[in-house]
């Protein structure tokens, strides 16, 4: 499924090309994971000034409220001067005078949802338990250790759970752990100030590897230009169980925590 950096890597490829967009139309197909929450004519003649991205979630910013675009397990998104007629699995064209952004989801676990403000209910609902940006100045070393101390649960649950730092998926989690050396089933609150610093540090570094590289935890994953990324061919540890270590040659583990699967080394990775 896309995680943060697929997102934010969707986000840069087409941000400032929609930006100062027209909306023209806007044609919804089957349902998706949330209704639309308002009629789609009265969103013809906004004008999009923006995209950002909060933990999965991008951002487009209008001249009066704002569209939430989630993915989902399976959804892209393409901005393109036209697009061919939709698919069976296209559920989304935003029409502008600049290009027509379209949401292709098979799954249909993505989501389009209008709000007023990013502080109305309806996107509250969405945003609001969403921890701190990995990406951005917030994340700071003491503020997430203090996060940690009062969590009893393993680490790579904690980190999962997006309430603490947001948009750090299985994939990064488990990459990022592998990093800081730190075995995913340690208890958060027992790790030490040195550990935490390395895991910090690790998530920041997994992340904007992913996004330099063009982010992807899907094979199939395509940006908005319609651009694979090849983050997984360098995996350390996902989807690795049986293969040897990069940096000990002793085969990676895997374990089934909170039903999604962790890799790890059991040599380089301390419980
Ligand atoms: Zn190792």
């Amino acid at each position: 499924m896309p995680e943060l950096p697929e997102v934010e890597v969707t986000r840069r490829s087409f941000a400032e090309r929609i930006a100062n967009a027209q909306i023209l139309a806007m044609h919804m197909g089957k349902p998706l994971r949330w209704p639309l929450g308002v009629a789609t004519q009265s969103l013809v003649g906004r004008t999009v000034l923006g995209v950002r991205r909060r933990g999965k979630y991008l951002l487009l910013d209008l001249d009066q409220g704002l569209l939430l675009l989630h993915l989902g397990m399976s959804g892209s998104l393409n901005f393109a001067p036209s697009q061919a007629v939709a698919g069976p699995h296209d559920h989304m064209d935003l029409v502008t005078n600049l290009g027509v952004l379209r949401l292709h989801d098979p799954r249909r676990f993505g989501a389009v949802v209008w709000a007023a403000s990013e502080s109305a209910p309806e996107a509250q609902k969405l945003l609001g338990r969403l921890g701190v940006e990995p990406l951005d100045g917030q994340f700071d070393v003491s503020t997430f250790a203090e996060a940690l101390k009062k969590r009893q649960s393993a680490i790579k649950q904690v980190l999962l759970a997006g309430d603490v730092v947001v948009g750090v998926g299985n994939i990064y989690a488990s990459e990022s752990l592998f990093l800081a050396r730190i075995r995913p089933t340690t208890k958060a609150a027992r790790l030490s100030r040195p550990r935490i610093e390395r895991l910090h540090s690790a998530i920041v570094q997994v992340l904007n590897r992913a996004v330099m590289q063009g982010g992807s935890s899907l094979k199939d994953f395509v940006n908005a230009e319609g651009r694979t990324g090849y983050f997984q061919l360098e995996a350390s540890v996902y989807g690795r169980a049986g293969e040897p270590c990069r940096v000990c040659e002793t085969p990676i583990r895997s374990l089934v925590q909170g039903q999604r699967s962790t890799f790890y080394c059991p040599q380089c990775q301390k419980p």
